[in-house]
């Protein structure tokens, strides 16, 4: 097979249509973390690393370390070239796994444009065509009962039967958005609430309690927006919680994930193809989640890496394939613009992609221009405070989470 020549890695953004707030911050933008990589023979393969909310970490990383490692190499080692990354960049932690990452979803989609096979398939997903969505990311934020309940109607006249509402404000807050979604779509559609890490653990078992009558499909990540510090904690609320509980869109390989299964944490799990280790990992995540019978709901995002995890979900074993995050409503450029041909929805699922490899041209230099990269960190993401902190009583003393517009160094 064709030896690999470059890797390169290039950020890009698009400006939101309006800020977006959850319980982490404020956002005005969206960023991804491209990755190329150019074989001898001319062919360009393409993946997307999570950019962890530190640009300029992640390219560095890739055209660094894993460029001096890959350059040279064949571009059909995937599974040796993953672990040769992996255990030489154990002292750089997540980061060097979320720039694998991308590394190993552009050698996936460079063997699929050389086979001429879609992704989905080379992973054993032939055979699947639609995957099951829930309306997720930057959908039914915080807002007002009115408005809510027209957003909750769109997605049903849409067709979509899945829906998670962006939790953590305070328990009040919570727990009525619960009940006036539920009320509005009726008994039948999945109802997920993510608390984006607001809560103490003890608080994260009050709401669970309280979501239990509306039915809740899952709670997920009420506290703790890193699950790998919490694991014990997690598992402790999963045995007291009357509802379901989901976590997983930060964990790093299958060792974080068999640390959390080992703690007894999750019912749900959500790996995210760019942060988890690329789908190589994705794929043994599945594998060890499907031994525990935990079902796989995949987290996404942006573009590429978007388009990465419905090949994935594909081919995630039929027995745990749950639903994949989908922005639904949401202008989201870097995924429907900058992506070639747009993925597209059927009866509120995802069409998997047929072209070779991921199924999506490689964004071009102008495209690459057009959304060139915003300095800036994505999300504000101020200190966690508890709601008796003093801080929060006074508004004067209050961090505020404003979008940060300052470039990051
Ligand atoms: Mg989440």
């Amino acid at each position: 097979m064709p030896r690999i020549t470059d890797v390169t890695c290039v950020l890009v953004s698009e400006r939101l249509p309006a800020e977006w707030a959850a319980a982490h911050g404020v956002s005005s933008k969206r960023d991804e973390a491209l990755v190329f990589i150019t074989t001898e023979d001319g062919r360009v393969g393409v993946g997307e690393s999570y950019h962890a909310f530190s640009p300029g970490t992640i390219p560095g990383i890739v055209e660094g370390h894993i460029r001096e490692i890959l350059v040279g190499r064949d571009s059909s080692e995937i599974q040796l070239l993953w672990e040769e990354v992996f255990f030489s960049t154990g002292q750089l932690g997540s980061a060097a796994v979320a720039a694998m990452s991308g590394v190993d979803i552009a050698l996936w989609d460079l063997l699929g444009r050389r086979t001429g096979l879609p992704v989905a398939t080379l992973l054993g997903g032939g055979g699947v065509d639609l995957v099951p969505a829930y309306v997720g990311c930057m959908c039914l934020g915080f807002q007002d009962a009115a408005s809510l309940r027209e957003e909750v109607k769109l997605y049903l006249s849409q067709g979509y039967t899945a829906m998670k509402l962006r939790g953590g404000k305070d328990l009040e807050a919570d727990v009525e958005a619960v009940a006036t979604a539920r009320e509005v779509a009726g008994p039948h559609v999945d109802l997920m609430i993510d608390a984006n890490s607001a809560y103490s653990p003890p608080e994260s078992l009050q709401l669970a309690k309280r979501l239990e009558r509306y039915g809740t499909f899952w709670l997920e990540d009420p506290f703790d927006f890193s699950v790998k510090y919490h694991h014990a904690d997690m598992g402790w609320l999963r045995k007291a919680s009357p509802v379901p509980i989901c976590s997983g869109g930060n964990v790093y390989t299958r060792f974080d994930v068999r640390a959390l299964i080992d703690a007894g944490g999750v019912d749900y799990l959500t790996p995210d193809v760019c942060k988890c280790g690329g789908l190589s990992e994705a794929m043994r995540i599945a594998a060890l989640a499907s031994a525990h019978n935990i079902i796989v709901a995949p987290h996404t995002v942006v573009g590429i890496g978007t388009v990465a995890g419905v090949h994935y979900t594909a081919a995630i074993p039929t027995h745990v394939r749950g639903h994949m995050e989908w922005d639904a409503s949401v202008v989201n450029p870097l995924r429907d613009e900058m992506c070639r041909p747009a993925l597209s929805i059927v009866d509120g699922c995802i069409a998997v992609p047929t072209g070779p490899g991921l199924g999506v041209e490689v964004p071009s230099a102008a495209m690459l221009e057009r959304f060139s990269f915003i300095p800036g960190r994505e999300i504000s993401m101020p200190p966690r405070r508890r709601r008796w902190d003093p801080a929060l009583r006074n508004p004067a003393r209050q961090v505020r989470r404003e979008p940060v517009t300052t470039a990051v160094k």
